[in-house]
């Protein structure tokens, strides 16, 4: 039987990357060999991202870059799969006919069936259906992640509707797994060497909602934590007033519960949140951020804003400004606002001027950026446990690692300058020196 090589590549968020994993999970190893190398691949899946522009330009920029390889390599098929097509469906047809192949986000565990059909065939097809799936614990799935550490999307979807957000029509309504299946896999994980799960949704705190067999975030978290071998277990994307009470004092007290929470904002100017659908104000907010410094010691708390929304006056964002420069904040992304076709957003008066966002975005970045100095230096002295990842990208002389302040692949990291230990290893180490992202220090303990 002719073997194929396979190669994938993945953009956007953690939840599409699960997508894609769910994808090289389902293709059986004596009919495709995954390759990293796209010149040498007969089949290139790029599975797409397109909430914003920025990720539609990357997306397109990366399609156009792989069809090369028609040319140049050995690809045969080009397959487009995740949120672009969701959203564009058969436009895409017209203005990329590189592609041999479109599927949706529901269509990953489809993989094969599509391919094989799309084999036979000398006319480009697309498959993309109502966006309704959501992998279970017995899904055929790669970890991509190092062998150490693992996403687990719990649901999928969201019934939020923010005003200037498309995720709902990529992904559909919120669906949430069962506790039983999200504990099954962590243990499934933890017997593969797993020992950092990262829990992930578009919303991690609606979790449960659209069960009706009492699923909620807490009760999950109650069972993750007895899973043997599992050392660390982070919650990303919550939506503040989804943080309870019980989850914040879960947090403070379990110990592998990281203390951390990302918690995206978006703003904190009353009359921007409100044409945002934002569920919260200043005044919640401010009472939730005091509450959670409170009640968790050594918090490290990550959020997001959009600078530009519609309207958005000078005024509203210094408000915005001044609100980053307090600190309340160890990790921050920022978004230029992206009038997206479909958004109650797009269709509202004052749209910003993209200069004008570019220089917000700069300038809360800028007052970040001190913050996150300060911080960092306060940490100095301190003795930490850090999760050991390899040899850093600076030099091969320094072994890199994160501790549970730092979740993967968008926060910083720390740089070892003595000490030996193996990757996937804890140690404890002592903060020698920082910057404004990065932090550095000696092993003091080995494992
Ligand atoms: S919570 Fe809001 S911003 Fe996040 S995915 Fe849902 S609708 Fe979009």
């Amino acid at each position: 039987m002719e073997k194929f090589k396979v190669s994938l590549v993945s953009l956007g968020c953690p939840k599409n990357l699960v997508d894609a994993e769910v994808m090289l999970g389902h293709l059986p190893v004596d009919r495709y060999e995954i390759t990293t190398d796209e010149s040498q691949a007969d089949i290139i899946v790029v599975n797409t991202c397109s909430f914003i522009n920025d990720a539609k330009e990357e997306s397109v920029d990366t399609i156009l870059e792989v069809a090369d390889y028609k040319e140049t390599g050995n690809c045969k098929l080009l397959v487009v799969s995740g949120c672009l097509p969701q959203r564009y469906k058969d436009e895409l047809r017209k203005q990329l006919p590189e592609v041999d192949l479109f599927m949706g986000t529901a269509e990953a565990p489809r993989i094969v069936e599509l391919i094989e059909r799309q084999l036979q065939l000398d006319v480009a097809t697309s498959e993309i259906g109502t966006p309704d799936y959501l992998y279970d614990h017995d899904t055929p799935r790669v970890n991509s992640s190092p062998f150490y550490s693992s996403y687990i999307k719990i649901a999928d979807g969201c019934a939020n509707h923010c005003s200037y957000c498309v995720i709902p029509s990529l992904r559909g309504t919120l669906r949430s797994r069962s506790i039983e299946s999200v504990v099954q896999e962590a243990k499934n994980l933890a017997a593969k060497g797993v020992r950092e799960i990262n829990l992930i949704a578009q919303d991690i705190t609606a979790y449960g909602m659209d069960r009706t067999d009492g699923a909620c975030i807490e009760a999950l978290l109650k069972e993750l934590v007895k899973v043997e071998g599992i050392d660390w277990i982070r919650l990303l994307y919550a939506y503040p007033d989804g943080v309870s009470d019980e989850l914040i004092e879960l947090i403070a007290t379990e110990e592998k519960i990281c203390n951390y929470l990302d918690i995206p904002l978006q703003h904190i100017d009353d009359q921007i949140l409100a044409e945002m659908n934002r569920r919260v104000d200043e005044q919640k907010i401010r009472t939730l951020l005091k509450k959670l410094r409170e009640k968790i010691p050594d918090l490290t708390l990550r959020t997001s804003f959009i600078v530009g929304f519609p309207g958005e006056t000078r005024e509203q964002f210094d408000k915005l400004l001044k609100f980053v420069a307090e600190g309340h904040f160890e990790r921050l992304g920022v978004f230029r606002y992206s009038r997206e076709e479909g958004t109650a957003a797009a269709a509202l008066a004052n749209q910003i001027p993209a200069q004008t966002k570019k220089g917000r975005l700069n300038r809360l970045m800028k007052a970040q950026a001190r913050v996150s100095f300060e911080k960092n230096r306060a940490l100095i002295g301190r003795i930490e446990t850090v999760l050991v990842e390899g040899y850093s990208e600076e030099t091969e002389l320094l072994l890199k690692g994160r501790s549970a302040r730092q979740a993967p692949d968008v926060d910083g990291q720390y740089l070892i300058t003595a000490g030996q230990a193996d990757v996937g290893q804890l140690v404890q180490l002592k903060i020698t020196d920082s910057s404004e992202y990065d932090l550095i220090g000696e092993i003091v303990e080995e494992p």
